[in-house]
């Protein structure tokens, strides 16, 4: 639980409701918390907007503009999350208002010290990211049975790497995993057909969103 007597900070670049496009929730009306800023420069990033521009928010002021919202699934995403220091409070608050609350994480920074009950969605890097070298692998041994990992793939080096890292590290007995298809780049039949050739037990993620509205559309 957050100090009573500190006013915790996070700088929000937007908060907007809309349906969930990944993971498990896919579908799923959510709201959003894009925190401002990311630790990395991904080849195929489509949030560059949130690498600087944002606000800074008291953690209440956030559980207020939530509040209007009837929805009770909250995902904090960004940009990375965990670089700014009071993420965990965040989260923490929002566990504490009993909100369903998701994090979308992009693999490079602790886990560790966030919430159990959380549920982290964790990106781990391929090479076509240009950030594979950023991977923290410390992680995958504090993903709890609920938390979900996702590889963005967008090619068939992405694929060998991502498979090799699932087989390796037996992912799929505890997580469910997702591979998903970098938007516009990788064709999500081709990655399907790869998938099913090899018989994984992995989950094809599309991002919903993206079909819904106009792919290059923000806050939603
Ligand atoms: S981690 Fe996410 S927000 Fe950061 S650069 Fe990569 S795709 Fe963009």
């Amino acid at each position: 639980m957050p100090d009573k007597k500190t006013v915790y900070q996070v700088i929000v670049n937007e908060i907007f409701y809309s349906i969930q496009g990944e993971s498990s929730y896919a579908g799923s009306p959510c709201i959003f918390v894009r925190l401002t800023g990311c630790n990395l420069r991904c080849t195929y990033c489509d949030t560059r907007y949130a690498f600087h521009e944002g606000i800074g928010m008291n953690l209440s002021d956030i559980r207020d503009r939530i509040r209007k919202y009837n929805c009770r699934l909250v995902e904090i995403t960004g940009g990375e999350p965990l670089i700014q220091k009071a993420t965990p409070q965040l989260i923490d608050m929002l566990l504490a208002d009993r909100y369903t609350v998701l994090l979308e994480t992009n693999g490079s920074q602790d886990i560790s010290i966030v919430n159990k009950d959380c549920i982290k969605i964790m990106d781990i890097k391929c090479p076509s990211s240009g950030e594979e070298h950023k991977n923290y692998f410390y992680n995958i041994g504090h993903l709890g049975e609920k938390d979900e990992i996702k590889f963005v793939i967008g090619n068939r080096t992405d694929y060998e790497y991502a498979k090799a890292i699932v087989e390796t590290n037996g992912l799929t007995e505890k997580n469910t995993v997702f591979f998903s298809p970098v938007f516009g780049i990788m064709k999500p039949e081709i990655l399907a057909k790869w998938i099913l050739n090899d018989q994984l037990e992995i989950r094809l993620n599309i991002q919903l969103h993206k079909i819904i509205w106009n792919p290059n559309a923000r806050g939603v």
